[in-house]
């Protein structure tokens, strides 16, 4: 039985309380969040605190307590012996993202402004009676600068990285009281890569951080419950279905050339055709699994029944094992857009119904906190982000697309 959502910690509108990232780094000290297996073991054996044969047995311990315990104090490691729980607090520690800022939503999402290597970026988890979807961030700004997102007006300030990555949820877990971690019955089931930027322009890192988070002995969130969603940087698609195997859902938002190059920049270098071959060819998708086309609804820009037609014409055409998730416009201050009327998005879902294709429409949750698509760290952001027009110049070159 899942826990009934009246039992979140504090409830709604208190203050989460989470434990602080220690004094990590600038004390010498390395975070073990992030770390594989293999270089938890490394470290401990390169720092002289472990024989080179215990080692993998150490590590496996240690990696219970982080990744099965939550546990963030070496002291409270009672198996192992208490001369090395000592030696390694003074060599390394167990981190969070600091946090700036946690809210709750009215509607019971959270959301919560993290700080790591003066960056700042957000993680959202959203509450469902069925499931809870947490989601996460790849890095700090994007360099993609999608027309209707947020995020796409400030410049990509950096990769997160594993730790940070991992770190997410590790907070997210703390917050609602959910070590140990057990498979069954609890509140954070899913994860979607849906925050700021692109997860395959962070791939190394994303794929990394997903391995540990869907490692048995740990999180052990399934892969099946983890979703991935890209802009469409094709070249990337099959990598990640070989080596991060989530399921992909892609931010299509426009049938055509002409309208799909204005409001996802990226399209110029990878067009619809490539990118719905990819979807076709992506390992694992099946009528089972399939790929979702996430469409964001713009007025009078992309929401005509002409192009619902398209829509269905292009899944079928491309033989995408397809659903659609249509996104009401979630508006900000500037935004050059506003949200399709509710009588047009429902009779452009329809008309994917009618074809057998599932499209339901997503209903936008916490936007009192500002936890709406495309808004992430919005708030904190206002005045002192880049201007739109000096967007992108100091975002590496090759893969901008725009
Ligand atoms: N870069 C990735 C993941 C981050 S965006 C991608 O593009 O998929 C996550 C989703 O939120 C995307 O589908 C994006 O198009 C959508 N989104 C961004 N801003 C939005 C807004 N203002 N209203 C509704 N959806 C938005």
């Amino acid at each position: 039985m899942p826990t009934p959502l009246i039992a979140l910690p504090g409830g709604p509108a208190e203050p989460v309380v989470v434990p602080r990232r220690a004094e990590a780094r600038a004390d010498g000290r390395t975070d073990l969040v992030g770390l594989s297996r293999e270089a938890l073991a490394e470290a401990l054996v390169a720092c002289g605190l472990v024989p080179p044969r215990q080692a993998r047995m150490r590590a496996r311990q240690l990696w219970h307590w982080i990744y099965g315990r939550g546990a963030t104090d070496f002291s409270r490691m009672t198996d192992l012996a208490r001369p090395l729980r000592a030696a390694l607090s003074e060599r390394f520690v167990i981190g969070r993202p600091e946090v700036v800022e946690a809210r709750v939503s009215t509607d019971g999402t959270r959301k919560w402004l993290l700080r790591s290597g003066g960056a700042d970026f957000e993680t959202v988890f959203i509450p469902e009676p069925d499931r809870g979807t947490l989601c996460i961030s790849s890095q700090v700004g994007c360099m993609l600068n999608c027309r209707f997102c947020h995020t796409g007006t400030m410049r990509l300030v950096r990769n997160l990285t594993v730790g940070e990555i991992v770190g997410q949820v590790l907070l997210a877990r703390d917050a609602l009281g959910e070590w140990p971690s057990r498979p069954e019955g609890r509140l954070l089931t899913n994860i979607v890569l849906m925050g700021m930027g692109e997860p395959l322009y962070n791939f190394e890192n994303v794929r990394d951080a997903l391995a540990i988070v869907t490692d048995g002995e740990g999180l052990a969130l399934s892969r099946r419950r983890i979703t991935l969603s890209t802009a469409g940087v094709v070249p990337m698609i099959a990598r990640a279905g070989a080596e991060i195997g989530v399921n992909l859902a892609v931010s299509l938002h426009a049938v055509s050339k002409a309208v799909r190059d204005e409001i996802v920049p990226l399209n110029r270098k990878y067009g619809i055709p490539e990118l719905l071959s990819a979807c076709a060819a992506y390992p694992g998708a099946s009528n089972a699994r399939r790929v979702t086309f996430e469409y964001v609804m713009l007025d009078g820009v992309n929401d005509s029944e002409a192009e619902a037609r398209e829509l269905v014409r292009l899944i079928r055409h491309y033989r995408v094992p397809a659903k659609v998730n249509l996104i009401p416009f979630n508006p900000w201050p500037g935004s050059p857009y506003t949200c399709s009327p509710p009588e047009r998005i429902a009779r452009f879902s329809e008309i994917i119904f009618a074809a057998g294709i599932a499209a339901p429409v997503r209903t936008p949750r916490g936007r009192d906190i500002m936890a709406a698509c495309g808004q992430l760290k919005s708030a904190s952001e206002r005045g002192a982000r880049t201007p739109r027009g000096m967007r992108g110049e100091e975002a590496a070159p090759a893969a901008a697309g725009a």
